[in-house]
């Protein structure tokens, strides 16, 4: 299996804060409370897209966040939401955690579009909290924050054909004539560590991808250099097209090639010779030495054990047409159709953020916390014990308090007043 991968950051948009006004009317001093509700924040939603085939896009744009609901308005606005964000996949991307690697999601199939992370939700404004005893709430409900996670996207392709073959055969020369695919064709040793995918379109919606996978070398099976990693890639293709350099123009045998790739792939795993097999005896074009008959010497040694050998240059395109319809009829033939990954990961959402409050300073450079839920939760929170003090700590944490405190400006030693409790703070 082709793995095309990326690692993206995602995050969902913040809800709205609630709004917190007072109706103004003529002759009314004190209206009452009208602030309207804050916006949802918008989703990260994954959409297959059929146009795209790779991952590449996500090697530029890394970050992906949605919009922020806006905040309530006066006279019982509701905030606008923020907008969704749509992230376009090609099929077959895996989608994981990035720190635990576990799935999220795998859009393939039936699964075209899912919302990853969900927005937060707008908070209520302060219209919501008026009661007998408490006729102008000051305090709204902040919005909930959004989510944001790094991911791995991963594609995976089982590609339909691989080519295996010594360095400077021709394989990326092969690949970029005929498909999509732009691989470096070099003339030297070293090849890319990544397999090269490329689709090949041989018209009326018959496409095939096919794969170099380079690093295949004397000595891979036993692990040298990277030779496992690709030993893995050519278990998941579906027929074997050796390259070989017919005209040995760097004075490589064509046949003693072939069968040391052979042997190097039955020694990582005999299963690998029972795919279908093909040769390309390629650089035909530049066999020069007359007496020679490469080409005839390939398909005496090989054809007998069922393996076709297709003379082309894939310099000069010659041959290379018949090659791909052969291997196209042999894909038609072998059906493998790839794994779907089970969800193994959840998305936790936050906790309560909900609860309404307000922070002031007050003449007395006092930092004055307002809410009623925060008078009902002191109230039966004994700060005393250790416990107790210890779930007030939290509590200031995951309500937004803290920060909002913090945000207000204050400083180590300063005084907060919670309804009957007074502390000062300090870090
Ligand atoms: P790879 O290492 O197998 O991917 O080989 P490359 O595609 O990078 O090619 C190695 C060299 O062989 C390059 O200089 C190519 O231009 C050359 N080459 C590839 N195919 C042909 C061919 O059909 N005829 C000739 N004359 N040269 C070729
Ligand atoms: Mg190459």
């Amino acid at each position: 299996m082709f793995t095309d991968s990326a690692k993206v950051y995602i995050r969902s948009g913040n809800g709205g804060n609630g709004h917190v006004s007072f109706r103004r009317e003529l002759y009314v001093p004190n209206g009452g409370p009208d602030g309207g509700d804050g916006g949802r924040g918008g989703d990260i939603i994954f959409e297959v897209d059929d146009g795209l085939n790779t991952l590449v896009d996500f090697r530029h744009v890394r970050k992906y966040a949605a919009e922020n609901g806006e905040e309530g308005g006066k006279r019982r606005c509701h905030g606008a939401d923020g907008k969704d964000l749509i992230v376009r996949v090609p099929e077959g991307t895996v989608v994981k955690d990035l720190e635990t690697g576990k799935v999220i999601t795998d859009m393939s199939g039936e699964n075209r579009r899912e919302v990853i992370l969900k927005g937060g939700k707008g908070g209520l404004g302060n219209m919501h909290f008026a009661t007998a005893t408490m006729q102008v709430p000051k305090y709204a409900q902040p919005g909930q924050p959004g989510q944001e996670l790094w991911v791995q996207l991963e594609l995976k392709v089982i590609a339909d054909v691989g080519l295996v073959g010594f360095p400077n055969v021709g394989k990326s020369t092969l690949l970029s004539r005929v498909s999509n695919a732009r691989p470096k064709i070099a003339n030297y040793h070293f090849t890319t560590l990544n397999p090269h995918l490329g689709v090949v379109n041989l018209g009326d919606g018959n496409s095939f991808v096919m794969a170099d996978i380079p690093g295949l070398i004397e000595g891979a099976s036993e692990g040298a250099g990277l030779g496992h990693e690709f030993l893995r890639h050519i278990e998941r293709t579906k027929v074997l097209l050796h390259v070989v350099d017919a005209a040995s123009v760097e004075g490589r045998d064509p046949i003693e090639d072939v069968h040391a790739i052979m042997d190097e792939l039955s020694a990582y795993n005999p299963e690998l010779l029972k795919l279908p097999q093909a040769i390309a005896a390629n650089k035909l074009d530049a066999v020069y030495d007359e007496g020679a008959d490469p080409l005839a010497d390939l398909k005496k040694e090989f054809e007998p054990m069922g393996i076709p050998v297709f003379g082309i240059s894939a310099v000069s395109g010659e041959g290379v047409n018949d090659l791909l319809y052969y291997l196209y009829d042999v894909i038609r033939k072998t059906d493998r159709t790839p794994k779907i990954f089970e969800k193994e990961f959840e998305i936790e959402y936050v906790g309560d953020r909900s609860l309404p409050y307000t922070v002031e300073k007050d003449e007395e450079g006092i930092y004055v916390v307002e809410g009623p839920r925060i008078e009902k939760m002191l109230g039966y929170t004994n700060l005393d014990s250790e416990k107790g003090f210890d779930f007030f700590q939290k509590f200031l944490k995951q309500s937004g308090i803290l920060a909002d405190l913090e945000k207000a400006g204050i400083q180590e030693g300063d005084t907060v007043r919670m309804y009957g409790l007074v502390f000062d703070y300090y870090k």
